[in-house]
């Protein structure tokens, strides 16, 4: 694992490297001292930059984590749900099953919400993320996709007819 110094150092040689290659006729004056010196990434720049991009890795890293933990608990929420309506030793069964695929949140709440919709169907009917578009799915699909509610089709809308006019010939 480089140090942050050996990161920054490595950075700024590697830009000025790559302007160099890019300006191969100015390469010499892209030297420090040279003509051109002020192209060049200074070790300040470079330990600038690499600040910034570890910073916002960092929050993007804590954004995916704290989204993780909000769909294992929502996951864990479906699974009590399940709990209400089966009996032990099924729950256990499941409880396997859910240990067999990657620990994450996501998985936890895709695994307790298609259970939920096996033993409970109007629990995840009620709590379908997509129930604001059911109107919408309506028009392709003879159920909603993820929770298995029944749609009816909205009705076809038959725009009046326009008025025929009657010509004057
Ligand atoms: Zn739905």
């Amino acid at each position: 694992m480089l140090t942050f110094d050996e990161r920054v150092r490595r950075r700024a040689n590697r830009k000025n490297n790559r302007l160099r290659k890019r300006y191969p006729l100015f390469a010499a004056e892209l030297q420090s001292g040279g003509a051109l010196a002020d192209w060049l990434v200074t070790e300040q720049q470079a330990a600038s930059d690499l600040a910034d991009i570890i910073q916002s890795k960092n929050e993007m890293l804590a954004r995916v984590a704290a989204h993780d933990a909000r769909c294992e608990v929502k996951g864990l929420i479906l699974r009590s749900l399940v709990a209400e309506v089966v009996d032990p030793v099924t729950l256990a069964t499941l409880d396997n099953q859910r240990a067999k695929i990657p620990k994450a949140g996501a998985y936890t709440a895709e695994f307790w919400f298609a259970r939920l919709r096996t033993y409970h169907p109007n629990k995840a009917q009620a709590r379908c993320e997509h129930l604001n578009s059911h109107p919408l799915f309506a028009e392709w699909h003879d159920r909603c996709p993820r929770c298995h509610l029944p749609l009816t089709k909205p009705p076809t809308v038959i725009p009046p007819q326009a008025e025929q006019t009657m010509l004057p010939f």
